[in-house]
């Protein structure tokens, strides 16, 4: 008989969250912190969510951990411990490489300032003009104003400019030229308050750190356990069905995909047409292809950057950035010292990608084509690293299917939706009370930062929820 990954569960809980991302992890230590009882519930082996790593051999491949904003220092200082927010470092070594410019920066205001007076001949006002707006944005404001207007507001025609602004957040949260100006200016400006960050130890010692101290504040942890169902009981949330068991409890957070929460967990007969109507309109996010770069024990690698950005297109277009045969890529060097104590290099090629050009492949094309990234990949890194093939004893390929597989994110989304789903994810609640969701939505809430900081509003919410006795109304 197949062991019972639920045994021992108690028969109802105050809250029940679904899914360990970085939003549903934050969001449970909150609300276990607060003195509610929480079950975490995440059908995955490992916690984390899509921040994550897997071994292969001597090798550790971490997955999303390339880089986020200062920020992530605070939020894990006050949301989780020192100890957690001590591991995150600064990535000092941010290289770009494309037809239009190559340079080293440390990518925050002051050198970004400096690059684009020295390099590109912008006149400072427009500088400074350009990254006040950015900062100044919020959610509040004009919601119309596209990334590409913005741009052009103060870099008129200098597509060369644009690229520089905008490729990083692409492979941040998948934006384009076409999303809000506000979800670019937030996002972006986080960044350039400090630079890119990272942890050092790696993502299995990051997100372990944060399972002992969920463990320490009382949460029930089940992995392996996959939700089938959100229970609604007068139009209430009452708990959930997880690997065919019910579990009762007085509110339910979704940290799974917006849609497939809607559509699969809740169902649409749950809803009011005009909410289904909105959620109607909901665009998921892109999804990613990755290549892991394992490089033999005793080989080492020359200092080439921490995060390299690189691409042969000529100008920066959204669609030949998530095309199957982009050129454009971005390289995570794990040296040692990201693992200190080890001594393996390894690489992470990420690009952005479409399910639709992954899903339907034959068996062997599906194969075929994995290997092709793989090759294409390491003639594109040759130029870095020569001799790279000779120093490798470990190449693998992840796309979109593999992302759905692994998170169960329709299409494999690697950034939750577009704008339009955070109103959608915060009107959950308004619709059926005690149902809350939280994670990478509307570009904002996207990333470890945004994703962590929606997971403490949401908490907040359910606590405000619990607290106010609505579950016994
Ligand atoms: C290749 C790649 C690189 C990235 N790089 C970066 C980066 O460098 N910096 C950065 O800030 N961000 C990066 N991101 C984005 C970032 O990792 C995500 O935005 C963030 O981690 C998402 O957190 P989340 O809370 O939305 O949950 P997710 O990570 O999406 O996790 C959701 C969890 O819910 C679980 N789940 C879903 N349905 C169920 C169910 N029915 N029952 C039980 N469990 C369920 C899933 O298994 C999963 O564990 C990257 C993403 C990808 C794909």
């Amino acid at each position: 008989m197949s062991h019972d990954w639920s045994k021992g569960t108690r028969s109802e809980y105050d809250v029940i969250v679904i899914g360990s991302g970085l939003g549903g992890l934050t969001c449970a230590n909150m609300l276990a912190r607060q003195g509610h009882a929480v079950l975490l519930l995440e059908q995955h082996y490992n916690l984390g969510g899509l921040a994550t790593w897997f071994r292969r051999g001597e090798h550790i491949f971490d997955i999303a951990l390339h880089g986020f904003p200062f920020g992530m220092i605070k939020t894990c200082r006050k949301y989780w411990t020192p100890e957690i927010a001590d591991m995150i470092v600064q990535l000092k070594g941010i290289r770009f490489d494309n037809p239009q410019f190559s340079f080293t920066t440390t990518y925050d205001r002051e050198d970004f300032t400096r690059i684009l007076q020295e390099r590109f001949a912008i006149p400072r006002e427009n500088i400074e003009g350009f990254f006040d707006a950015a900062k100044n944005m919020n959610f509040y404001d004009d919601q119309t104003m596209t990334i590409r207007e913005f741009f052009e507001r103060f870099f008129p025609g200098r597509d060369d400019v644009h690229r520089m602004l905008m490729e990083p957040i692409t492979y941040a949260n998948g934006s384009t030229m076409d999303d809000p100006a506000i979800s670019y200016g937030i996002v972006f400006s986080n960044f350039m308050s400090r630079g890119v960050y990272t942890v050092q130890g790696g993502t299995d010692q990051f997100i372990g750190k944060m399972r002992a101290e969920l463990l320490k504040n009382g949460v029930d942890i089940r992995t392996r356990c996959l939700v089938e169902r959100i229970l609604i009981d007068h139009t209430k949330a009452a708990g959930v069905v997880a690997n065919g068991k019910r579990i009762k409890s007085k509110a339910v957070v979704s940290n799974g995909n917006l849609l497939s929460t809607v559509h699969r967990l809740v169902g649409a007969e749950n809803f009011s047409q005009s909410f289904l109507a909105q959620a109607k309109g909901v665009r998921l996010n892109n999804s990613s292809c990755q290549v892991y770069i394992g490089i033999k024990r005793g080989e080492t690698i020359d200092y080439i950057g921490d995060l390299l950005f690189t691409s042969a297109a000529q100008k920066f277009d959204s669609q030949e950035l998530c095309s199957k045969g982009t050129t454009s890529r971005t390289f995570s060097i794990y040296y040692p010292k990201t693992r200190p104590g080890s001594d393996m290099h390894s690489i992470v090629a990420s690009s952005n990608a479409n399910y639709d050009d992954w899903a339907n492949l034959s068996e062997k094309e599906y194969r075929d084509s994995k290997e092709e990234l793989i090759q294409r990949t390491l003639d594109a890194l040759e130029k870095y690293v020569p001799g790279v093939r000779h120093k490798v004893d470990h190449l693998e390929a992840a796309t979109p299917k593999t992302f759905q597989r692994y998170t169960h994110h329709l299409s494999g989304a690697s950034f939750g939706t577009k704008f339009e789903g955070l109103k959608v994810s915060m009107g959950l609640p308004k619709e059926i009370p005690g149902l809350f969701h939280t994670g990478s939505v509307g570009i904002i809430m996207s990333g470890w930062l945004g994703a962590a900081n929606y997971g403490v509003i949401v908490a907040h919410d359910v606590d405000k929820f619990l607290s106010a006795g609505a579950a016994d109304v």
